[in-house]
């Protein structure tokens, strides 16, 4: 690499807004503070419009980001029919990432000679092989193994993981063993806040790689990495809202795509509402329902004194640094904790699927940093229920102590990405290298 070119990275993103957001942080770091060229590979088959737009926008913002589209996909045959499950959905998305090796390949292989590393995630370990066939160092940003955490009851497992008989048990297991031969994992933590998980991978790393694995990934926990509140365009309506409420709010959103069960839906909202507390709901309904039909009869009437139901896109980061926020009811997305925690906010723990169920664990158990409902079974919660953990939120010992926690992880998030901070350090280590061509 010429000493005047600028180094030059490739990011390939999975499916998911989700799994996208912390890829365009991470890029406008490199982009920005390391004087990187960064381009992501897309390609319709795998990302939506919406997510390309998210892409656009950070390329059209000055930095040097840019998009390399490759053309849609033949279908693959798992994809073609409507998925019946989240099983038959994920194997059909785990297909097609795996039929993207080959553009991915060419891709690189256009670009190759001038990148110095290649970062993608967790579901794509097909392209741990691509780029290992083309000499480019791999790094995937996600967490591979939960040593280090207290003993976990198999129910909060992602479901697949529950029973070894299952075909995405078996996808995920490979895909933990290809991880093993990454050259590095960008993991978007950081030390205060999963340090007995950090200090398992980081210090008994050779003891957890399967056999024939010598050395392992090199492990670099670099976050938070969330979008700035800043970022949101304009002032929404649910903002103007907030700032007419004293403090102690509580937030309600289950992310980008989440949503309850209708009858669960209702007991969430009678609990609300008996809950005396104030409110601010992002409510996503179930394909095909309306808000009418899935809220309980005369519910927004009765609570508009105090609550707002939100039914379209919330400027979540700006919500959370609401000073009228008190607490988050939330599924327990991964960024959503870690914007949840960064802002200083607590959480209720209400997991829906995949690996929320374990982040909620670790949130309540490990950290102590959310409140957890008290499940009936198949994770049920009664109005009741709502209502109780809510004012023990806002009101009671449980509350003060998961708020107490919440404030310290807020600065232990500033400090990691503070100039000198563990995660800005470890990502600037990591620039210097790929510059070095290492
Ligand atoms: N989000 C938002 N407004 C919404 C819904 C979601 O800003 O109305 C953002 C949220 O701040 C987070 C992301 O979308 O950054 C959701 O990611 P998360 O990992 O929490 O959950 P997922 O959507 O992947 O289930």
């Amino acid at each position: 690499m010429g000493s005047r070119k600028k180094p030059h990275i490739a990011l390939f993103p999975s499916f998911g807004t989700g799994h996208l957001i912390p890829f365009l942080e991470f890029a406008k770091r490199m982009a920005v503070d390391h004087g990187f060229t960064v381009t992501f590979i897309t390609t319709p088959s795998l990302h939506s419009s919406a997510e390309t737009t998210l892409m656009q926008g950070l390329v059209s913002s000055g930095s040097d980001i840019s998009l390399l589209e490759f053309p849609p996909l033949p279908q693959a045959e798992e994809e073609a029919a409507p998925p019946q499950s989240a099983e038959t959905f994920l194997i059909g998305r785990f297909q097609t990432i795996e039929n993207c090796k080959g553009p991915v390949k060419d891709v690189l292989g256009i670009l190759k000679g001038d990148v110095c590393a290649f970062v993608t995630d967790l579901f794509c370990t097909a392209m741990v092989e691509v780029s290992a066939s083309l000499h480019i160092p791999v790094n995937i940003d996600d967490p591979v193994d939960i040593p280090g955490l207290p003993a976990m009851p198999v129910r909060y497992f992602p479901e697949p993981m529950q029973t070894r008989a299952d075909t995405i048990c078996h996808l995920f297991l490979r895909h933990s063993h290809r991880l093993c031969n990454a050259d590095g994992i960008l993991i978007n933590t950081f030390h205060d806040l999963e340090s007995g998980a950090l200090r398992a991978l980081l210090h008994r790393k050779r003891e957890l790689l399967p056999e024939g694995v010598e050395t392992g990934p090199e492990i670099y926990p670099i976050g938070p990495l969330i979008r700035s509140p800043e970022v949101e365009p304009g002032k929404s309506g649910c903002l103007e809202w907030l700032d007419r409420q004293p403090a102690s709010v509580i937030f309600v959103a289950f992310g980008s795509g989440g949503f309850l069960a209708a009858e669960q839906a209702r007991e969430l909202a009678l609990g609300l509402e008996d809950s005396g507390l104030r409110f601010l709901w992002v409510v996503r309904t179930p394909p095909g329902l309306s808000l009418s039909g899935f809220l309980p009869p005369g519910f927004e009437t009765r609570t508009n004194s105090r609550g707002l139901v939100w039914s379209s896109w919330a400027p979540q980061t700006a919500v959370l640094s609401h000073p009228s926020t008190g607490g988050f009811v939330s599924h327990c997305g991964w960024n959503s904790v870690l914007e949840s925690v960064s802002c200083g906010v607590p959480l209720i723990a209400w997991p829906l699927v995949a690996d929320q169920k374990t982040s909620a664990f670790c949130l309540v158990n490990e950290i102590g940093v959310a409140l957890e409902p008290a499940w009936r079974p198949n994770w049920w919660v009664g109005k009741e229920e709502v209502a109780r953990v809510t004012r023990e939120m806002i009101d009671g010992e449980g509350g003060r102590k998961v708020r107490r926690k919440a404030l310290q992880l807020k600065q232990a998030a500033a400090k990691a990405v503070a100039v000198g901070g563990t995660s800005t350090e470890l990502l600037s280590a990591l620039a210097a290298q790929w510059k070095n061509g290492n």
